[in-house]
């Protein structure tokens, strides 16, 4: 496995490959691995040839108020596991590589980024869309592996790689969960115990959302008050929203007719949890 830590460096690596006309395969990360990350890498060995993993704390899509710094970070242990799931090279770069001084360009996508997460971490989504954009020009990939996790950093990619007429396919991967169903996340470690047990409301308030919606429930704002109370419940600190929109627009919807992404965010202590899931109502609105 290369471990590069230059654009340089990733680029002759990446050339090569193509040169040898391999499908190479992106998966971009901020580190910390888990099994989500894990599953991407999989994905990304069964369809392409060359896979590139990257790992990257991008100090952009951070608010000065976020984790930026406390970040969790654990090198040999990334790289062991990339090893391990025979990914051809790992891109590490610091970020004065990544970013030159005086850089004055980021990418804004519009309107996409104005629900869900956007109200509440103001910059983060142009802050991915830059680093994520500059990672396909670095490296150039076929196809590059996202979770589903992070629903509306995958609608934004999407709508990016599309605008700006970006040569990559845009893979979305299912999220993997713990056995209890909370989704994987590298912020899981910062949770108590108790917050850990209590965070286990995200994935129950979307259970509850999804028997609601195939038992032909078609009100939104009801099902949103009923998660609400679930969430609550559970003596979570704060609760950022809790939306049904489109999947592909993420405005919100009122009346659920066709298949509705249904997403919330969860603060317990410090930490911030998210969570999505895509439900499909039965056909025309009966009980499944
Ligand atoms: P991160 O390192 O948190 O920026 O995540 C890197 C990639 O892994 C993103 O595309 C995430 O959506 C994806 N990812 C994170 N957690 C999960 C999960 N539990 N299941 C699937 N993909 C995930």
């Amino acid at each position: 496995m290369r471990e590069c830590r230059t654009i340089a460096d990733v680029r002759v690596c990446v050339r090569e490959a193509r040169r040898a006309l391999r499908r190479i395969g992106c998966v971009p990360t901020m580190g910390a691995l888990h099994e989500g990350h894990i599953s991407l890498m999989q994905e990304a060995r069964r369809s392409c040839d060359f896979v590139v993993a990257t790992i990257f704390v991008n100090p952009t899509q951070f608010a000065p108020n976020e984790d930026f710094s406390r970040y969790p970070r654990d090198e040999a242990g990334d790289l062991a596991i990339c090893r391990d799931q025979g990914v051809d090279a790992v891109f590490l770069p610091s970020v004065d590589e990544m970013y030159a001084a005086g850089a004055k360009t980021f990418i804004h996508v519009r309107e996409l980024t104005d629900t869900l997460c956007g109200p509440f971490r103001p910059g983060h989504f142009d802050g991915v869309c830059t680093v994520v954009a500059k990672l396909f020009n670095i490296i150039q990939p076929d196809s590059a592996f996202f979770g589903e996790k992070d629903a509306q950093q995958l609608a934004i990619i999407r709508r990016m790689v599309a605008d700006l007429d970006i040569p990559v396919a845009i893979v979305g991967c299912p999220t993997v969960r713990e056995p209890d169903g909370l989704a994987l996340s590298s912020r899981n470690r910062y949770l108590s115990p108790e917050e850990r047990i209590a965070a286990r409301c995200l994935h129950r308030s979307l259970l509850l959302a999804r028997k609601r919606i195939m038992a032909g429930e078609t009100r939104a704002g009801q099902l949103v008050n009923e998660m609400f109370e679930i969430v609550h419940e559970s003596g979570a600190t704060a609760i950022d929203y809790i939306s049904i929109v489109d999947p592909h627009s993420l405005q919100v919807i009122e009346h659920i007719v066709r298949p509705v992404l249904v997403a919330l965010a969860v603060r317990f202590g410090q930490t911030r949890l998210i969570d999505n899931m895509t439900i499909s109502p039965p056909p025309a609105g009966r009980p499944a």
